[in-house]
Order: structure tokens, then sequence, then C-alpha cells
């Protein structure tokens, strides 16, 4: 496997270093550069010629003189190389090309196949990688990395999906499917851990060192950013707050135990409340609007007759929101975050559940300053863990960690 290019020169730790410093600081000049990172001028101003070489920085304009010849800035040039990133789902999977900025230049999306085997999701997943490339027509050299999010539990270091319970899939060899493929360079990653890397550099965890983001959706995932870096635990594990047990005598759950809060608190428990509910022949405007389209009901269904004020609707939203802010008053109480974000296609009927869930946190958690922690949703949205995938790529890049 050839890992060639831009890539090969972030090997040096203070390549990166200077690179962050750019990305954060830019435009700046070579001087100001080397009272930041401590480097000696002569050090700094070698690098950064290897990074003009390189095409990753250029020089922009002419700074103000403190007297003297006037410095020129240095910028990222972000369009200069690109990354891809996958978001792979329970049921679908979208793809993007983005700028070293995490801008999106391309995205698509694609319906995973009801039955899949390890080869022919990993042939999926190239081809889509495949069809990202050609349809944007950027080379394929100037592609530094390919960063995916993958649903269930990953081992980060070996790029493998050791267990994908939508696909009922294990030992899944997504980095070193992608890495031959492509002779690019590959990061895999949870899905919920993504996300809160996405979140933590460019969405609503920016400035926070310590964060937890909860990904609400038919199961609950978490990421734990702990000092500025994702905590992963020593299996890969860590953040699984949706299989936390909050009730001893509760039902089964996907992972096999009993009571996890993802029974109580999960997308799919919600639509069965509602249905329950229901057929008990509580009256709500869901039963009409099914009626009416012949359709199923579904998270964006209960929030749209929500909005439109239908108690029952408000308050299942409510129940869920509740039982959330018991599972993240425990992590509170266990972690102390500076902020929660929460995201997620639950997280969508927005203050229908934040509210509620708040209300938990404000009377339960440990301390008056611990039932003031922040909890904020998701900045990224649907896009989050797509460019938290992203985002792995460019952490190497610019940090050269990960
Ligand atoms: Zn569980």
């Amino acid at each position: 496997m050839s890992v060639t290019g831009s890539f090969q020169l972030m090997k040096s730790l203070n390549r990166s270093l200077i690179l962050n410093i750019i990305r954060l600081n830019g435009p700046i000049s070579r001087a100001e550069i080397a009272k930041r990172t401590k480097l000696t001028p002569p050090t700094v101003t070698n690098l950064v010629t290897e990074l003009l070489d390189s095409k990753l920085v250029r020089e922009s304009e002419i700074g103000i003189s403190k007297g003297g010849r006037k410095p020129i800035l240095l910028t990222i040039d972000w369009k200069s190389s690109y990354v891809i990133g996958l978001d792979v789902g329970g049921h679908r999977a979208t793809a993007v090309l983005t700028d070293l900025n995490a801008e999106i230049e391309l995205q698509q999306m694609q319906s995973l196949p009801e039955q899949l085997t390890v080869e022919s999701l990993l042939q999926f997943l190239i081809t889509m990688i495949d069809n990202l490339i050609k349809d944007s027509g950027i080379p394929k050299k100037k592609i530094l990395g390919i960063g995916i999010g993958m649903h269930g539990i990953v081992n980060h270091s070996k790029g493998m999906g050791v267990f994908a319970p939508n696909f009922k899939l294990r030992n899944i060899p997504i980095k070193d499917a992608m890495q031959t493929q492509f002779s690019i360079p590959t990061f895999v990653e949870n899905d919920a851990r993504a996300l809160t890397l996405g979140e933590s550099w460019f969405g609503n965890g920016i400035g926070f060192e310590n964060i937890i983001c909860v990904n609400l959706g038919v199961g609950i995932g978490a990421g734990i950013i702990l000092q500025n870096e994702l905590f992963h635990g020593r299996d890969g594990i860590a953040g699984e707050i949706g299989h936390t047990i909050v009730d001893l005598n509760g039902s089964k759950c996907s992972c096999g135990s009993y009571g996890c809060l993802q029974t109580v608190a999960g997308g799919g428990i919600l639509k069965q409340r509602v249905i329950k509910e229901l057929s008990l022949g509580r009256q709500s405007i869901i039963q009409d609007k099914v009626n009416v389209s012949g359709g199923k009901i579904t998270g964006e269904l209960i929030h749209q007759c929500a909005i439109e004020g239908d108690p029952l609707a408000i308050e299942m939203l409510a129940e869920t929101g509740r039982l959330l802010g018991i599972g993240l008053t425990n992590m509170i109480n266990f972690m102390n975050p500076d902020r929660i974000i929460v995201g997620g296609g639950v997280a969508k009927a927005k203050e229908f559940i934040l509210n509620p869930l708040k209300d938990v946190v404000r009377s339960r958690a440990l301390t008056p300053e611990a039932r003031e922690t922040e909890i904020v949703l998701s900045k990224l949205g649907d896009q989050g863990t797509v460019i938290g995938a992203v985002t792995l790529v460019l952490k190497n890049l610019y940090t050269h960690s990960y």
C-alpha cells in the first residue's frame, strides 16, 4: 500500500503543529508562528517552505509592519486537497467530499441493501467512494484521507467494524479494504464517537475541553471528549450510554441485557408507546394523519403532531425527554462535563424533548452547578456524523494524532 503525498508530509509533528497554528490563526506571519510554537525561526522557515511546496499552505496578504519589512502572511489553501467522509448507518449511507475546512463540496446518499455480507458491504462502500470521486471530478491524488463513521462497535485502531447490529455482521475489515482499494489513508470510528469529534471541531463543542455528545436514534449512543481528546476506553465502548441500565425489571435490549436506557428512551420505543396508547383508544391527530396518508407512525410525524398541539404527541415526547434526562443526569454525576450536546433523529423534536430533559437534570443532578450543566442541540444536525468522519482525517492532518 502506498500512502503518499501531503499526508506523508504530516508525519512530522512539527509540520502538523505549524499547519494547525496556521489553520487556527491564519493569516499569520512566520515570525508569529515561531513565537507561538517556540520553534526557531530557521526551523519554521524550512517547514513552511515544505508546506508551501505541498500547496496545503499559501502566502496571502502582506501584514502590518512593526518597523522594517512588511511580513508575508500565511494561510491554509483550503481547496488544495480534499477529504472523503462516510456515515454508515443502519439503513443508509451518506458520503461527502469536503475541503480542508470540512466544507462540503459534494454529498451523496444511498439506501443500504437489506441483506449484506461482509464482502458485499465492503463492495458497497467502495462503489460509493468510487462514484463520489468520479462525480466530483477531483483527481484521486488530491484526496488526503477517508474517514468512516460506522454504527455498532468499532475497533478504531484496527479500523475494524467489530459488530454491526443492524447488519448482523462481525469483524468487518473496513480500513484494510479501503486502503487496499484506494491507497488513501483511512480512519474508522463508531458513528456516535465520530459525531462527537465533529461537534468538538466544527459544531457546538468548540472551545469546550470535556463534552458528552449523545446521538438519539432508534438506539442511543454517545461519545466522550476528555481534555480535548476522544475517550475510547479499553475496548472502544466508552460512551455506550444507551446500554446503561436504568430499569432493574426492564425489558430485553438488543444487546442481550435488560432495562437499558435505550429500551425506555430510544426512538423505537417512542413509536411503540404511541401505538399502544392509540390501541387503548386515546384520541390523537396522529391516528388521523396515519389514516389519511396510509403511512406509518414515524418520529417526524409525532413531532409534527406535537407542533400542532396534539396532547398525546407532546406527552409521549416529554416522557422520552424525562427518561433521557435520567440517563444524562447519571452521566453528569459520573463525568461532570462542561457541556452536553444532543443530536440524532429523535433530537429533531427539539424543545418537546429538550425541555422535559432539562427539567429532570435541573432537579436531580448532584450539585447546583451540575444542575446547570449546559445541554444544547447538535449544530451539525444530519451531517454531524459525516462531518465527524471527515474530522477523523483532519485531526490527523492538523494534530498528527488519531
Ligand atoms: Zn442494551
